[in-house]
């Protein structure tokens, strides 16, 4: 072993498939990989395992693990129209961001499966891909009765009847497949009767970690670079915790299951990118792949708060159990362009960070921008940047802050229903009780 540079002559492992990355998808493809004894699978995980570590557990812990030392915690560039400096929460850990997420499952909607296609994403229409979304092995449920918060119920009443929507009792039955408007509580990937999250470290990798032969786990391992031969990638240089460089091939194919930022991060690190990108941080050009980087898409959401005179009762799930799907470019009902969520416990660091100020008591509806029309990207600035500057979608086109706007008045048209908030939106006064974070 050595510190600082590969050897590339030394091999610490060796094996079939490499799988970069032990979270939400790499935990999926390692388990399903290694279902063929015949195989070895290699993951290599930067973060810990969570076994052990209760808040990674229990759904109605993840917020604890947000900004904590579990996070990435990246920020977006300064932005002339907006989404400055938004936090973006990712996991370094086991299970990756379904180790510390909602939970929400939705089985993926029909209508855009089949836009990817149309797009060119060749066998991610509906009729190929959603059997494997019926596949899941982590148990799905509406939330139960017990989780069952009664001021998200009001919520979901008042938002039924100010926007017209139908209330859902169920979201993943096929209906969405037709009309995916509504309003209820959600359907999330946990066990009611413990709470136990349903992320794929502890559905997929915890039962098998031990039992097959076939699988190595390496955590603590940061993957920095893809070793390429020819213009494949045959292997990866990886850190551990103490900054020993290690190396590991693959005899057939790797998988970079990184995430949405390191993802195209460490491609680019390689080498592997829009050139223009690749030369002005100084990294050599070993493949030149335009969209590398292009085309991030994310769900901005903002957040609309009432003052209550006291806080809900502390029932939940997750603390965002409950919602609505809707439209605001009318005509085309199995595809809606709004999600709204509805949070027991509201965040408001971010707005709080730009000093404004909050109530005591609040209940709040967060709305997003589900469909956006705009795009960012993710790029590297030098060959060891830390974290990549990344430029977050919502407001680059112009008409991209409509669908913001929109979504906003309709949850405050939601929200204005229900008898027991104040009946006018809180506009920035007092002190927040809890600290929350920015999802
Ligand atoms: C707070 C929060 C709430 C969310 N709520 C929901 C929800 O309710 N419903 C829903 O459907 N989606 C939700 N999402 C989104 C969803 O969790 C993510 O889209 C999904 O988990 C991403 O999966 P992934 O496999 O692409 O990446 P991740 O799950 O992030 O996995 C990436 C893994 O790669 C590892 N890694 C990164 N770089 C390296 C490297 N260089 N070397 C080695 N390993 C590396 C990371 O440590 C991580 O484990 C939420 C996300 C967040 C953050």
């Amino acid at each position: 072993m050595t510190t600082g540079a590969s050897d590339p002559e030394r091999v610490d492992l060796e094996v079939d498939y490499l799988v970069i990355g032990g979270g939400t998808a790499g935990g999926v493809v390692a388990a399903r990989l290694t279902e063929d004894p015949g195989v070895s699978v290699g993951v290599l995980e930067w973060g810990p395992d969570d076994r052990g570590e209760d808040r990674a557990r229990y759904l109605r812990r993840w917020a604890e693990m947000v900004e904590s030392e579990y996070d990435l915690d990246y920020r977006s560039v300064p932005q002339t129209r907006g989404n400055s400096g938004i936090r973006q929460t990712r996991a370094r850990l086991l299970g990756g961001c379904s180790t510390t997420n909602t939970m929400i499952s939705w089985r993926p909607l029909r209508a855009d499966l089949d836009e990817w296609a149309e797009l060119g994403a060749a066998g991610w229409d509906a009729d190929t891909f959603q059997p494997y979304f019926d596949r899941l092995a982590i148990p799905i449920h509406p939330v139960a009765t017990a989780d069952r918060n009664p001021v998200l119920a009001d919520i979901v009443q008042a938002a039924s009847t100010a926007l017209g929507l139908p209330v859902q009792e169920r979201w993943n039955d096929g209906r969405t497949d037709v009309d995916a408007h509504g309003t209820g509580f959600f359907e999330l990937g946990y066990d009611p009767a413990t709470n136990v999250r349903g992320s794929t470290s502890i559905w997929y990798l915890h039962p098998i970690l031990d039992a097959r032969e076939n699988l190595t786990l390496v955590t603590g391992a940061r993957v920095t670079r893809l070793l390429l031969e020819g213009g494949r990638a045959i292997g990866a240089e990886y850190r551990d915790a103490e900054g020993v460089v290690h190396v590991a091939r693959a005899r057939r194919e790797i998988v970079v299951a990184a995430g949405a930022i390191d993802t195209p991060r460490l491609l680019l690190l390689s080498g592997i990118g829009p050139r223009a990108v690749l030369e002005a941080a100084g990294v050599p050009v070993a493949v030149e792949l335009p969209g590398v980087g292009e085309n991030l898409q994310d769900h901005a959401e903002g957040l609309v708060v009432w003052e209550t005179v006291e806080d809900p009762p502390d029932i939940s799930a997750s603390g965002w159990d409950a919602g609505a799907m809707l439209q605001v470019d009318a005509g085309r009902p199995e595809r809606p362009d709004v999600m709204m969520h509805f949070p027991v416990e509201a965040w408001v660091e971010h707005p709080k960070n730009h000093g404004i100020v909050f109530p005591e008591h609040i209940v709040a509806i967060a709305p997003n921008v589900a469909k956006p029309s705009s795009r960012g990207r993710v790029w590297i600035a030098s060959p060891i940047r830390m974290p990549p500057p990344h430029r977050l979608p919502l407001f680059h086109r112009p008409g991209g802050p409509r669908r913001a706007d929109a979504a906003r008045r309709r949850a405050r048209r939601a929200g204005d229903r229900r008898g027991r908030a104040v009946p006018q939106p809180h506009r920035a006064r007092g002190v927040p009780r809890r600290r929350r974070a920015v999802r």
